[in-house]
């Protein structure tokens, strides 16, 4: 403690520099900078950071949305210094408490957690401080926040503000309701004066207006940051065999620290083993692991004492890893809010990492079965946003930009040379109308009444027994694709159902043609399919520098290079390193 007190920030020289009323705007945002350079040791602030603490500063209230490692907890801690009284701070975990409060101290500023671990004489010791007002920033959660004990405490306290972590938390629409976090809109009746500011990674237009709205803010301003995230390389592909794909990802990053997204606690359980099995160090996290070891592992991936950990989406809120080169995902979530959340672990150190999603139609069928146990309206909810998911997966447009506009906001159309599709991964099939005709004419002659299973069986001039049982060896259409390998005829399938030339029906997910594919038939409309070249897939090569350990500026200028050679000339760029 003593080592720290040097460094400590006086509660004096901050109130000084706060409460004086003399200080013009810009010399508080000079103040806020000088702070970020002596205590963090960072240059500058990013550009959403400097608008978002001059509102706070500002006692303007706000929603914030930046992404996952776009820096929102200095939005809060930095004005959370130079305004005069205490500041409270709402997180869900203790765990994601621990870490900023940890940091805080570490920089010599005053910040404590309330939680149900602390001793008694812990909990003195923090009164203590609160009363004197020593402390800077008090974490809680919302369920503690909200008790009368608390709120009676805290107002015997002079306090700047109240800063919500996480706070998509409170809208039922997010990804990640906690009843919990409901209780924080009786905040505003207790304390009508005492301005709120909400931070979230992730909100569409109506989640932000429902995070508002729940809290009551007072004409709040709203600081969307941009939802790409240059630095991160998608990749979506159909699942063929998980355990070779998801292997041979990880063998492109050697001695790298990668996240595997697993739909069920059995898949991670199973691909831990198989990882294990062939000699890679990975670790399991799920729900249905005892807490310990679940902490265990966590912090021997945080440690890098292993570098892979294979996880449910129970791993992920508070995950401040920055170097995950990598995050695979087994199976497709359930919105692509999920996806943004859990692919952004990766890459949070702004340098190039990967994002593989390998999905199959059968993760679709398991979502659906799992939101048919909830009421009407709220199923519809989740069966609008999971199809969104699912038109992401079989698009054919870049994916920064699919992401982007999902969350509203305009993307860009040129290459972004950071995806499968602008690197040239998939290519088009250079006969696509004749190819769908194929496949379209094949679901009429076996009447309408088979699944994809079958039609690509019959196309691919399989003797199958169900085939020759049925006498469809004997159709015209019959071997009509001989030689296409059966998960690219399947792949072909989910396109054209993409793109609303076929649709399944009933209960066994027969396919029909719809109204646009006979246009397609009759070739007054053509399709665009896509097969991957699986075999190919570019080596950008940043993330070999990264792990070299090279500067940033020269980080940036090999990703503009990148860009621009997929740009001009429409291939997968290799770049090599050397001296
Ligand atoms: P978020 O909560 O938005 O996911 P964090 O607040 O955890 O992001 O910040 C992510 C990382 O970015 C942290 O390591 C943080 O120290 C770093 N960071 C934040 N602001 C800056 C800045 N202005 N300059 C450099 N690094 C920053
Ligand atoms: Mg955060
Ligand atoms: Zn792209």
């Amino acid at each position: 403690a003593t080592e720290l007190a040097d460094r400590e920030i006086t509660c004096e020289s901050l109130d000084q520099a706060a409460s004086s009323q003399f200080v013009a705007q810009g010399s508080r945002l000079k103040e806020a900078r000088s702070l970020l350079q002596r205590l963090w040791g960072y240059e500058d602030f990013r550009p959403l950071q400097e608008q978002v603490i001059q509102a706070l500063l500002d006692g303007r209230e706000s929603v914030v949305v930046l992404p996952t490692g776009g820096g929102k907890s200095l939005c809060y801690q930095v004005p959370a210094l130079l305004k005069p009284g205490l500041a409270i701070v709402v997180s869900p975990l203790i765990s994601l408490m621990f870490d900023q409060v940890s940091s805080l101290q570490e920089v010599g500023v005053a910040a404590a957690a309330i939680h149900s671990g602390l001793s008694n004489q812990e909990r003195q010791q923090i009164a203590g401080q609160i009363r004197s007002g020593e402390l800077r920033l008090l974490y809680l959660s919302p369920e503690r926040l909200m008790t009368d004990r608390m709120l009676g405490f805290l107002e015997q306290v002079p306090l700047s503000m109240v800063a919500i972590d996480e706070a998509h938390c409170i809208s039922d629409w997010g990804h990640d309701f906690r009843p919990e976090y409901r209780m924080l809109s009786g905040l505003k009746d207790r304390f009508p004066q005492l301005p709120i500011h909400a931070f979230t990674a992730t909100a569409t237009q109506e989640v932000r207006q429902d995070i508002a709205r729940q809290l009551g803010l007072a004409n709040p301003q709203f600081h969307v940051g941009s939802f790409d995230r240059p630095n991160l390389i998608y990749r979506v592909l159909p699942r063929e065999d998980r355990d070779q794909q998801v292997i041979s990802t990880i063998r492109r990053h050697p001695g790298e620290s990668g996240v595997v997204y697993c739909l069920r606690r059995k898949d991670v359980d199973d691909v831990t083993m198989m990882l294990r099995q062939a000699g890679f160090r990975a670790l399991p996290y799920h729900a249905g692991l005892p807490d310990e070891e679940r902490h265990a592992n966590q912090h021997a991936f945080l440690n890098d004492h292993v570098e892979i950990i294979v996880a449910t989406v129970a791993f992920g809120m508070g995950i401040d890893k920055s170097d995950v080169r990598f995050v695979i995902h087994t199976g497709a979530p359930k919105s692509l809010e999920a996806y943004q959340q859990e692919s952004g672990r990766a890459g949070r150190d702004g340098l190039d990492a990967e994002c593989w999603l390998f999905y199959a139609q059968g993760d679709f069928a398991l979502w659906r079965s799992l939101q048919a146990n909830l009421p009407e309206e709220a199923q519809q909810t989740a069966q609008q946003v999971l199809a969104g998911m699912e038109g992401f997966c079989q698009s054919t447009k870049c994916r920064h930009r699919a992401i982007v506009e999902y969350f509203g906001q305009a993307g860009e159309s040129g290459n972004c040379g950071a995806c499968d599709i602008c690197l040239g991964e998939l290519t088009e099939v250079e006969d696509s109308l004749v190819v769908s005709q194929k496949i379209l004419s094949c679901v009429v002659r076996v009447e309408q009444s088979f699944g994809a299973d079958h039609v690509c069986k019959v196309l691919a001039g399989s003797r199958a027994k169900n085939i020759l049982n049925r006498g469809h060896d004997q159709l015209s259409t019959f071997g009509l694709l001989k030689g296409v390998d059966l998960k690219v005829l399947r792949h072909w399938i989910e396109q054209l159902i993409s793109q609303s030339f076929l649709e399944r029906y009933g209960e066994y997910s027969l396919l029909r043609v719809t109204p646009a594919g006979r246009l397609v038939l009759k070739g007054v409309q053509s399709p665009r399919l896509l097969v991957a070249n699986s075999t190919s897939f570019s080596q950008t090569g940043i993330a070999q520098v990264a792990w070299a350990g090279v500067d940033r500026e020269l980080f940036e200028e090999l990703r503009d290079l990148r860009r621009q050679l997929a740009t001009e000339r429409g291939v997968p760029p290799f770049i090599i390193f050397g001296d």
